[in-house]
């Protein structure tokens, strides 16, 4: 029989875990796979590895992941794929935003012979217009900006065949926007349409700001256009520059020299200083991607894993890049 596993990655989700799985069991049985579910505890604060300990202790297809802290839900994800051998790989998201009953819908397209099928949402319930009109705009922005242009209104909730999971392990990047990567990677990929749900419970660990840092995160590791657009304003200062000093030069020929001009030169200063700060910092993101990067610190520790070869705590070894 073929195998399955679904990733969960959970931060302070001990109250919707329960839900969760009771949601997700009659979807698992109805399937003739060979599934496990792998929950990934991103460092929670709450009771979530309590309860990710109850269900396994009730149900062997349920394994666990605790990281070392919280490294965030790209690291969790790359833990989860990482840490599952089957012959396909679901991520979905534990707040019961994605429907555990499309997971079927996604192993019929990749028994359809895909290796990549997203779930694309047709509404975000429980979501301010505020949100959807900035996931909107990032969206096609990406869309524009980007070499790999993303599938819209497509979050995590997706089915990986098993040679995409090797694909999305041989890259090594420290900065991860795995939406980016999951399409980057290539294969036969499909999508399939679903209604995204309002939250179980709990709130959205997102803030807006924390979403922008994952907007800008999705804009550097996937186009250079912002570099190239400073060269761009750049080149267009420069072009204006000259000109206007062609015409400084003609003027003081026709009319002589007055000490004039104060406030211009003052407005050059000004809007050519901030177009080199502005350049600058473009420049400086990129350059501190690329600390990030040389730094080759492993993504995630692991703190406690329970599965089929439930290690102790004492196993909290580097995953070395190399052995994975
Ligand atoms: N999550 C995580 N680590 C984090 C933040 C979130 O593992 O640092 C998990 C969270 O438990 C949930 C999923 O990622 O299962 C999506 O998070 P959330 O619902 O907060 O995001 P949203 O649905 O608003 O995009
Ligand atoms: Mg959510």
């Amino acid at each position: 029989m073929q195998t399955l596993t679904i990733v969960v990655p959970a931060y302070n989700e001990a109250h919707g875990l329960e839900a969760f799985h009771r949601r997700l069991s009659p979807v698992v049985a109805g399937l003739d796979l060979a599934c496990s579910v792998l929950f990934v505890d991103d460092g929670s604060t709450d009771a979530t590895w309590n309860r990710i300990r109850d269900l396994a202790a009730r149900d062997p297809q349920v394994q666990g992941l605790r990281l070392s802290r919280n490294f965030g839900k790209e690291a969790a994800l790359s833990a989860g794929i990482d840490h599952a051998e089957s012959d396909a790989v679901v991520v979905i998201d534990a707040d019961l935003q994605d429907p555990p009953e499309r997971i079927p819908d996604l192993v019929a397209q990749w028994r359809a012979g895909y290796d990549v099928v997203y779930a694309t949402r047709d509404a975000r319930e429980g979501e301010s217009p505020l949100k959807r009109l900035t996931a909107a705009a990032f969206y096609r922005m990406m869309e524009r900006l980007s070499d790999t242009p993303l599938p819209r209104d497509t979050g995590d909730f997706r089915l990986l065949s098993r040679r995409a999971v090797h694909a999305l392990r041989s890259l090594h990047e420290r900065q991860r926007f795995m939406k980016g990567l999951f399409t980057w990677i290539g294969f036969r990929q499909t999508g399939i349409r679903y209604r995204r749900q309002a939250r179980h419970q709990g709130r959205s660990k997102w803030s807006y700001w924390r979403l922008l840092n994952l907007a800008m995160e999705g804009i550097t590791s996937f186009s250079v256009a912002p570099l190239r657009l400073a060269t761009w304003i750049g080149l267009g200062s420069s072009l204006l520059a000259f000109a206007y000093g062609v015409w400084v030069f003609i003027k003081a020929l026709i009319w002589g020299d007055p000490v004039r001009g104060y406030p211009t030169l003052v407005l050059v200063i000004l809007f050519l200083g901030g177009v080199q700060l502005l350049a600058l910092g473009v420049i400086g993101e990129y350059l501190g991607r690329m600390y990030a990067e040389t730094k080759q610190r492993p993504l995630y520790f692991i703190e406690e894993h329970l599965g089929p070869t439930t290690r102790g705590p004492s196993d909290a070894v580097p995953q070395d890049l190399r052995s994975r």
